[in-house]
């Protein structure tokens, strides 16, 4: 009677455990190449722990963000929708007075709806979708926030000369201020990366008990270009200067993407974890000695290299190790964690839940079709199965196949495919709002206002 108690008991225990909601990791990085990782073909910079979730995971081999540049990719990622249909079609200015500078509030947070689902979610790194009061991360759905709330930011603290953004008066200073605790300036000693890391680390040792969701918004590899001995000593192999830093950088949030890892291990959450890697658009490989590979052009760009980034997601509970080579999205990580964690998103969302696709219990494409559109250029791509229509300064309303062309340099002659795929685009630039705001290119003007 004893034995069948202990092991009824145990029975009960394993059931409890996997019903538990997964908890919910989104590892973002910033202005990474599409080809400098491991698990996307790296040569010259080691990535095992980022390699490590690609080969517990599922690789996306056709993995796109919603947009080529920060701002508003983020706000595609963390709402699951296109910008656009709210209005966030350009990079923000950093402002911290203005109340419709970010993602506005008619629009939920992934983190907003894991609230309603018990959820305890955290920020750590680059926030950027607002420095209002009314928009920063404690009002849109995070019990924690550590970080920075501009574009980018510098990597050594002793740069950290400004309180906060009230206090800076020259553009690109916003880089310098103090990193925030909650709102709070805190005097960081460590390397920027390293700090996240630690944080990231300290958020998942703090609440393992219980549901979490943990937004790690590394801004490595964005410039500026700083890194430390112990990362730059990596790489006395690479001649170039820049390529050399990058890739210190690159190594330093891949050491902070292992501490991660194993702290899931050691506290046993690992298997009900759902971790996912991207970066938040192509590398722009002159600025900052990225690689996008194969790719055509890079950052800001309609080309594969603008939009495609490396893109790999584990769940050991639930996703067999392999790759997916149908198109998938940013915003579909938020379809995956509200579907799992129970939650019917109050907006209408672009994303897909892609677990039953990569399974192999649904079939057919997520995705028959993606878009992509930058207002002030009139720049476009459209991909529609294995072919693009894209519109760029380079090379106008031109179709690619991208199933034997991936770098986009032979266009194809079919104008009833492109003209179909061109009223698609159509259709959905009519369901777009208005541009919210002035952006970072229109600063000039912003401020004259
Ligand atoms: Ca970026």
């Amino acid at each position: 009677m004893k034995i069948l108690l202990i092991v009824f008991g145990f029975f009960l225990c394993g059931a409890a455990v996997s019903q538990q909601k997964p908890n919910v990791i989104i590892i973002l990085a910033d202005d990474l190449g599409y080809a400098d990782v491991g698990f996307t073909g790296c040569k010259d910079i080691p990535t095992p722990n980022i390699d490590r979730i690609a080969n517990q995971g599922v690789v996306f081999t056709n993995g796109y963000v919603t947009y080529p540049v920060c701002g508003p990719s983020r706000a595609g990622l963390i709402t699951g929708r296109y910008q656009n249909r709210f209005g966030f079609a350009r990079n923000p200015i950093i402002a911290p007075n203005d109340p419709n500078m970010g993602l506005p509030l008619s629009e939920r947070t992934l983190a907003t709806e894991l609230k309603t689902a018990g959820y305890t979610n955290a920020i750590i790194g680059k926030w950027h979708l607002g420095a209002h009061e009314t928009l920063k991360p404690d009002r849109r759905g995070f019990d924690y926030f550590y970080g920075f709330l501009s574009g980018g930011h510098r990597y050594f603290p002793e740069e950290y000369i400004y309180n906060d953004l009230s206090e800076v008066t020259r553009d690109w200073d916003w880089y310098r201020t103090k990193l925030l605790r909650n709102n709070k300036p805190v005097e960081e000693t460590e390397y920027l990366t390293d700090a996240l890391s630690r944080e990231a680390v300290g958020f998942i040792e703090q609440n393992q008990e219980n549901p979490f969701f943990l937004y790690l918004s590394y801004n490595a590899p964005h410039a500026p270009l700083q890194a430390t001995e112990k990362y730059l000593s990596r790489f006395d192999h690479i001649q170039d200067e820049k390529r050399r830093t990058y890739a210190a950088m690159v190594s330093a949030m891949d050491d902070g993407i292992g501490i991660v890892l194993e702290s899931l291990k050691t506290n046993g959450i690992l298997d009900n974890t759902i971790v996912a890697f991207l970066s938040d658009n192509g590398g722009p490989e002159y600025a900052n000695g990225s690689d996008n590979g194969q790719l055509r052009e890079g950052k800001g760009s309609m080309f594969e290299g603008g939009v495609r980034v490396p893109f790999t997601l584990m769940w050991p509970d639930k996703i067999t190790p392999g790759q997916y080579h149908l198109p998938v999205i940013s915003m579909d990580l938020f379809a995956i964690a509200s579907t799992y964690a129970g939650v019917t998103p109050q907006n209408n969302i672009d994303g897909v839940n892609l677990v039953p696709y990569i399974n192999g219990e649904v079939s057919g494409s997520p995705h028959p079709t993606l878009m992509w559109v930058n207002v002030d250029k009139n720049s476009y791509g459209v991909r529609s199965g294995s072919h693009k229509l894209v519109n760029e300064a380079t090379s106008s309303n031109s179709l690619y196949d991208l199933s034997d062309d991936i770098s986009e340099q032979s266009p194809i002659d079919n104008s009833l495919l492109s003209d179909d795929m061109l009223r698609t685009y159509n259709n959905w630039r009519n369901e777009h709002s208005e541009p919210l705001f002035l952006g970072l290119e229109q600063r000039g003007a912003y401020k004259r206002k």
